[in-house]
């Protein structure tokens, strides 16, 4: 941590205190570069985005698809996804920020996201942030993207083979019918030491082939219903491969999720990491029944 002169303590004291009453104000650095701005969570409503830095009010309820920033658009799970960057990048850098705009030790790296939802602040913070990023869609049709990628093509995938370190894939597996090719592939373009970030809606208590007509927001056909048996396809693939859940131990209140998904975590919980209610409720991470990723190295 950098160090702070008392003037502009002083300085950044009095703004928040003028802009955010109810917020603590414990400055860590205001350096040009991430942290900057940093206080202590004093009350439950609020929330610091842990992408672009944004001290924002919370609103609305704790839906992983809610909470958005005012700044940067991240929804709950995206910013659980962040998280997970944030927190490995940290461990093999030994520099933890709070937030993902200007962390100097994400520099080096190159990032594919698989069908982000485009906000243009957050194009620009991982433009400024990352070494290199690309954004991926399958069809180019329903998500602003640099590439044309469909996870499943030999072809599409060759010219990135061992390319990005960090690739995020979040709710997309679930619209591949052979999702399992999918993974190979995208371990396929993790460089040596990289990982994945994964995410799908974990709704069962194991894998549900959907049969039925179900489509999510953009149109886009549901094929998969994952549980956390997801694990044991993602093992034969890749080298390590971590849970991330908010919460493990709570009483799931989603009536659309199943309350024993967590069951089949039971006998590996020394292998997940859990965030934990303080960071659930700072971070804005949402309800945590479906607060959960996977990390997996190649
Ligand atoms: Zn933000």
């Amino acid at each position: 941590m950098s160090y702070i002169p008392a003037f502009m303590r002083r300085r950044a004291k009095n703004y928040l205190l003028r802009t955010l009453p109810e917020y603590g104000y414990e400055l860590v650095s205001v350096r040009d570069r991430n942290p900057w701005l940093v206080g202590n969570q004093q009350k439950d409503d609020l929330i610091i985005c842990n992408f672009c830095g944004t001290i924002f009010r919370r609103s609305g309820n704790d839906h992983p698809e809610g909470l958005n920033c005012i700044h940067c658009d991240t929804i709950a799970r995206e910013r659980v996804a962040f998280q997970c960057i944030l927190d490995e990048v940290g461990k093999r850098t030994g520099t933890n920020s709070l937030f993902f705009r200007r962390a100097a030790q994400l520099k080096p790296f190159t990032m594919l996201e698989c069908s982000p939802r485009h906000n243009q602040n957050r194009r620009e913070i991982y433009e400024e942030t990352l070494g290199k990023y690309y954004a991926s869609d399958f069809d180019m049709m329903a998500h602003m993207a640099d590439i044309k990628l469909d996870l499943t093509s030999d072809e599409d995938v060759q010219p990135f083979m061992q390319a990005f370190d960090i690739i995020l894939c979040a709710h997309v597996l679930e619209h591949i019918p052979d999702y399992r090719k999918a993974l190979i592939n995208l371990r396929t373009m993790l460089s040596p030491d990289g990982f994945l970030v994964l995410q799908v809606p974990l709704l069962e208590n194991a894998y549900v082939p959907v049969t039925w007509d179900e489509f999510h927001q953009d149109n886009t056909r549901v094929f998969h219903r994952f549980g956390f048996d997801l694990i044991n396809d993602l093992k034969q693939i890749f080298n390590q491969v971590t849970p991330v859940v908010g919460l493990l131990d709570f009483h799931i209140t989603s009536p659309e999720i199943k309350p024993e998904k967590y069951l089949a975590l039971q006998h590996m919980r020394e292998q997940v990491v859990v965030f934990g209610e303080s960071k659930l409720r700072c971070n804005g991470f949402g309800n945590p029944d479906l607060c959960d990723a996977f990390i997996a190295y190649k």
